[in-house]
């Protein structure tokens, strides 16, 4: 397994890379954005992790998350910064971010998460080798097929390839069809978070997924807000199995 490690505090970045090395990983090391995305194009075999720093010389550490999200939609990043402010999260996860540390940090923590990350990264591979005779992870409702294997979502002739938190975030609400889901639940079970990240992000991830699975995002027929509660997901609205969709209402 191979870790992507940028920082541009070299002692930090040394401890770093000593420790991960204790773990058996094998690390590579960038002090900016630029090298970081040079050295993630050409690894061979390719990047398993970025630990990212937010607060780099030249390109930030949002601007390298962003351009690793458009060469790589599924490798796992994990900032690890100082900022501790709910927006720096918030922005972080919205440039494609899967986890946030603050520093100081705790070393054992870091060392689990990103053994986490690492095991939910071989176990999504292992799930996408192609199984003989299996049939592939689809899931239809109207006009939208969410193939989890592929990891892309097709409405009609629209093909989407979401974030791996996009697709972690409906795979989630397929799984509880039906359940009206807080954001502060969905946080803790999509995200694996602390609840000290803002609920809003829950609220920029929905947006994020109606634009993508709505005929209309903006009169949503399938991820309804719950006024007050939170979100509910519904495959078929108007089917016998699904109670009448409440009017799209003010967030709480
Ligand atoms: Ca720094």
């Amino acid at each position: 397994m191979k870790i992507l490690v940028v920082e541009d505090e070299e002692a930090l970045a040394t401890g770093l890379q000593f420790n991960f090395e204790q773990e058996g990983y094998e690390v590579i090391r960038a002090g900016d954005g630029l090298l970081a995305l040079s050295l993630f194009k050409e690894a061979r075999p390719p990047v398993d992790l970025v630990v990212l720093d937010l607060m780099l010389p030249g390109m930030s550490g949002y601007e390298t998350c962003r351009a690793i999200r458009e060469i790589d939609t599924q490798v796992p990043v994990l900032v690890l910064s100082a900022r501790t402010l709910s927006e720096d999260k918030t922005q972080a996860f919205d440039c494609g971010t899967d986890q946030y540390m603050t520093k100081p940090f705790a070393l054992p923590e870091l060392l689990a998460r990103v053994r986490n990350l690492l095991e939910r990264r071989a176990a999504a591979a292992a799930l996408a080798a192609p199984a003989p005779a299996a049939e592939p992870g689809e899931y239809r409702f109207g006009e939208v097929v969410i193939d989890f294997l592929q990891h892309q979502i097709r409405v009609g002739s629209q093909l989407t390839v979401p974030t791996a938190l996009e697709m972690d975030l409906l795979r989630y609400f397929v799984e509880h069809e039906g359940a009206v889901l807080s954001r502060s639940r969905i946080l803790e079970d999509v995200w694996d978070e602390q609840a000290d990240l803002s609920t809003r992000s829950v609220d920029n991830f929905v947006m994020r997924l109606r634009r993508i699975i709505e005929k209309n995002p903006s009169e949503p027929q399938h991820i309804l807000s719950v006024r007050g509660r939170g979100y509910r997901f519904v495959a078929r609205p108007g089917s016998p199995s699904a109670t009448p969709p409440l009017p799209d209402g003010e967030e709480d």
